[in-house]
């Protein structure tokens, strides 16, 4: 068995550059690996196959609020490419370690329409279909074929169909315990060349309105979201965070119902599924956190939603902040929030 480049292997190593809420926390082990064949040559050593293990992409979902005793593997699977086209259909394949947003980029270069609603958001391929990632109206699954991983346990890789993955709002297989030893090493996403724009998600039309843009090219909606995004959320560049840190909560229909004669300004969207979905950065505004700042911990003012790290927090101080956020909506309006990101 060969050994692994010593580029690929670094100890007792600091996460602060590798989780957007610019976290300090610490890696017993981090492992680059940029295929399968590397992948396997590293576990197949006792010292590592023994430890516990946790996959990172660009730490844009995921909150450490200790050190992680373990291997840290980074997946740098690469490649961006047109498999094969049947009619209007274009099927591209892409490596796990790429940045999302260059795929979208690439995409449209390649005058390929699906990605555009998707732009900008950060991360690699390779954690887009974990939670589903999704928005501005469209989510991953929509773009999905299939999904390639790697059982680390026995060794195999294969495909999952879109089907298989089982993806729901911010939810997949990944998420769920027979996924424990997997590692998502490619993905093979459906585009299309005609334009099937959607415009309808809140301010999109209007903000191509305020470009002077009538008939728009996907291209200039992924530049029209670009700029919403700008506008709306926190840049992690320059305050740590990792975007909605509480997924919408999803309720039964009378309890959606009851709440909104309460509190008739409370937003609410039906789900596929016939449930009703709350708007949780309402109910965390109405609670009076939005802007709070409790030591380096806090939450934005330009965002409910947005946990962020104004310098020092620890992990652990934004995870008892957005415990203390928990349990204030739940005792104002008996709502559970759940966190997006991952917490360690
Ligand atoms: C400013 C900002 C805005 C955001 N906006 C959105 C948004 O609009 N919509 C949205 O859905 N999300 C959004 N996010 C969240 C985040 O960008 C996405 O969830 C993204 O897909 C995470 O990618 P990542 O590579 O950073 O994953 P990481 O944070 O590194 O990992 C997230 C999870 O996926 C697992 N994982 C990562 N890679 C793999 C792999 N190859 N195989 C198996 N498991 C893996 C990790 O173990 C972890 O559980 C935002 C985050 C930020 C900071």
């Amino acid at each position: 068995m060969s050994s692994l480049p010593a580029c690929g292997l670094q100890y007792d190593v600091s996460l602060k550059a590798r989780n957007t809420f610019g976290v300090d926390a610490r890696a017993a082990v981090l492992a680059r690996v940029a295929d399968i064949g590397a992948l396997q040559t590293l576990l197949a050593q006792k010292q590592f196959a023994n430890l516990p293990r946790l996959i990172l992409g660009g730490g844009s979902n995921i909150l450490f609020t200790r050190d992680f005793d373990g291997l840290v593997l980074l997946p740098e699977f690469r490649g961006m490419a047109i498999t094969h086209e049947s009619g209007d259909l274009v099927h591209v394949r892409a490596g796990a370690g790429e940045s999302w947003d260059a795929l979208v980029r690439w995409s449209l270069a390649q005058g390929l329409c699906g990605l555009e609603n998707l732009a900008l958001i950060p991360g690699h391929v390779g954690a887009a279909p974990i939670q589903n990632i999704g928005a501005y109206g469209i989510e991953f699954a929509e773009v999905c074929a299939a999904v390639e991983i790697h059982d680390v346990a026995i060794g195999t890789t294969r495909w999952l169909s879109r089907e298989q993955c089982g993806f729901g709002y911010r939810h997949s297989i990944f998420k769920m315990p027979e996924a424990a030893n997997w590692i998502v090493t490619a993905v093979d996403i459906l585009l299309t060349r005609q334009a099937q724009l959607r415009l309808d998600y809140a301010g999109l039309r209007e903000q191509l309105q305020a470009q002077n843009i009538d008939t728009p090219t996907a291209a200039d909606v992924a530049d029209a979201v670009t700029q919403l995004r700008l506008r709306k959320l926190p840049n992690p560049a320059l305050i740590g965070n990792a975007g909605s840190f509480f997924k919408n909560p999803i309720v039964m229909n009378t309890v959606a119902k009851q709440l909104q004669l309460k509190h008739p300004t409370l937003p609410t969207w039906p789900t596929p599924d016939g449930l009703s979905k709350l708007s949780a950065a309402w109910l965390i505004e109405s609670c009076g956190f939005k802007g709070l700042r409790d030591g380096d911990a806090g939450v934005s003012s330009q965002h409910a939603l947005v946990l962020v790290n104004h310098g020092a927090a620890s992990g652990a101080q934004l995870w008892a902040l957005a415990q203390r956020i928990q349990a204030s909506v739940r005792q104002h309006y008996d709502v559970l929030l759940l966190p997006e990101p991952m917490v360690i």
